[in-house]
Formats: structure tokens, C-alpha cells, sequence
């Protein structure tokens, strides 16, 4: 694989330190070369939405938490929304109505920006610049064997703003190849990783397990911030376990691990950012993403 060219940087940008407030399970405000970027919004209020928990017992209606003390101020603030995947607890009703009455753009990948434009929404499809600052769309599963494409083409993204942390927003997946070479290729500074080790009860995990988290902290070379925790039927790892096991693998140092309503405050300490490969795949839309339409309560 052929390695991204590091480039020489001709003027020292000014480095502005970048915030991520947890609001709950996936969804973050990311404060970031001025923008306030709501990522992965769903915002539905606690029992809107049905059970991902098909089988195996535990089912309970979702989201299972409110939004915190505070949510209001943040989401008025919010310029745009950055979308990793159509999934309902990415993009819920509640937060498909936000982002239209608002007027934001939803940046997605080309999977999902057909769909949503469909839907009323100002989608763009990231690519190249479109964020105002260097981007890739980083494609990934959401789990091993079948069930991952069942599941639907899902991506997350690398931000290089100059002058910012390089983040990579991993969204849903499991440890595949594509995020591992996307960290080793890329070195962010912070990782935002979903690690509620979530299953439907079939099929296995269909996010990263417990102890593919830990192999992602490990190749981290930076910061890791773990969310998309204790909100949902179908996510069972708690904050209390992954501190557990991160303290006893020596890793905690590495990891954040936020309540929702926290926020963690990054400053970069790169002297040179990984470029974004400019012939990054694009994704194409595949049928199989609706299948999970039916429990968005669109
Ligand atoms: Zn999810």
C-alpha cells in the first residue's frame, strides 16, 4: 500500500485547539477549523425508537438515555451535520427534522447523499475540500462475515485542517483491514471509535469487540475517544468495563472515555499532517442499507 506523501508545510498555521462535547452514544458537537460540526446526530427522545436486540433477549425500546443538560445551546450552535452512515442511531427522525428545519448541510458519503436529498436534506457528499478543509472517506465494515454487508457500506473520516489535531472519526466497524491501514497511513492525533461492542444477537458483534478496541488503542498513535456507549438496547459494554480493561492493559493513558454532556478539549502537536489520498474509493449506494430503514420510526 503505498504510503501518503507527507507534505512540507510552507507557513506555520495557527493551531486552534479543537473540542469534542459527547452528547450521547454516537452523535458529538465537533468544534473544528471553525465550524461546529454535529456529527451523527440522533436525537429522538429516550423510547422513540424500537429495539436493535432481535434475538438473545434484552430488547428494550431506544434511545435508553436522554440527551444531557446542555444539548439545546449545542445543537444551536451547530453549522452543519457530518454524517458516517444512514443507520437510525446516526440519523434518527428527530434528527433528520433538526438538520432540515435548520437548514444544515449533512455531510455524507455518496452512499447515503442521493437518499437524503430525497428526504429534504442539503446533502453533500464529501470529497476532495467539500468540508472546507482536507477530508477522506474512509470506508470500513460494520461486521465480520455476512452480517457486514447486510449491515450496508458504512465509512468514517479523516479532518486534516491545518492548524487542528488530525481526527478520524472511525464511525460503526469492526477492526478490518481498511481502519487498521487508514491509522497507520494516516497517524491521527485522536480517533473517535464506537466500542458498545453492539450485537444483534446473531451474527457476532457488529461493532469493534472489546478486545478489538484495545488492539485499535494500540495502534493508535495518539488519543483515543470511545463513545456510542450506554444508550442503546443493543450495546452492552459499559464505560465502567472498557475503564476496567483499558487501566488493566496499561492503555488508559490513551483513552477518553466521556460521559455524555462532557467535553474533551484536543490541541495538535504535529509538526506535519498526513495528506488525504486523493484516489480514495468512492462508495456507491447498495441496496441493502434500507433494509435497516424500518427502525429509523422515519
Ligand atoms: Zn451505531
Amino acid at each position: 500500500m503505498p504510503r501518503a506523501r507527507l507534505p512540507t508545510p510552507t507557513a506555520e498555521p495557527q493551531r486552534t485547539p479543537m473540542k469534542l462535547l459527547q452528547l450521547r452514544s454516537a452523535t458529538c458537537l465537533l468544534d473544528y477549523a471553525g465550524q461546529r460540526l454535529l456529527v451523527d446526530p440522533m436525537l429522538a427522545a429516550p423510547g422513540a425508537m424500537p429495539g436493535f436486540k432481535l434475538l438473545g433477549g434484552g430488547r428494550r425500546r431506544n434511545p435508553l438515555v436522554p440527551l444531557p443538560a446542555g444539548t439545546d445551546a449545542a445543537l444551536a450552535s451547530a453549522t452543519a451535520v457530518l454524517l458516517t452512515h444512514e443507520h437510525p442511531d446516526h440519523f434518527d427522525a428527530a434528527g433528520r427534522a433538526f438538520a432540515r428545519g435548520r437548514g444544515l448541510p449533512v455531510h455524507a458519503t455518496a452512499v447515503d447523499a442521493p437518499h437524503l436529498r430525497a428526504k429534504g436534506l442539503d446533502a453533500r457528499v464529501v470529497e476532495g475540500g467539500s468540508l472546507g478543509f482536507p477530508a477522506e472517506v474512509i470506508r470500513a465494515r460494520h461486521a465480520h462475515g455476512p452480517l457486514g454487508y447486510f449491515l450496508g457500506p458504512v465509512a468514517g473520516y479523516y479532518l486534516a485542517a491545518p492548524g487542528e489535531p488530525t481526527v478520524y472519526v472511525v464511525g460503526d466497524a469492526v477492526l478490518v483491514d481498511a481502519v487498521r491501514e487508514a491509522v497507520e497511513r494516516l497517524a491521527p492525533e485522536i480517533i473517535v471509535a464506537p466500542a458498545g461492542s453492539a450485537n444483534v444477537g446473531f451474527g457476532g458483534d457488529i461493532l469493534f469487540s472489546p478486545h478489538e478496541l484495545e488492539t485499535l488503542v494500540r495502534l493508535a498513535p495518539g488519543r483515543v475517544v470511545l463513545n456510542h456507549l450506554e444508550a442503546l438496547d443493543h450495546c452492552p459494554t459499559t464505560r465502567d468495563q472498557l475503564r476496567a480493561r483499558m487501566t488493566a492493559a496499561g492503555l488508559m493513558s490513551k483513552v477518553f472515555i466521556p460521559e455524555d454532556g462532557e467535553q474533551l478539549e484536543f490541541t495538535t502537536n504535529a509538526e506535519r499532517q498526513a495528506q488525504p489520498r486523493e484516489d480514495a474509493p468512492i462508495t456507491r449506494p447498495g441496496i441493502q442499507k434500507w433494509m435497516t430503514a424500518p427502525f429509523s420510526g422515519a
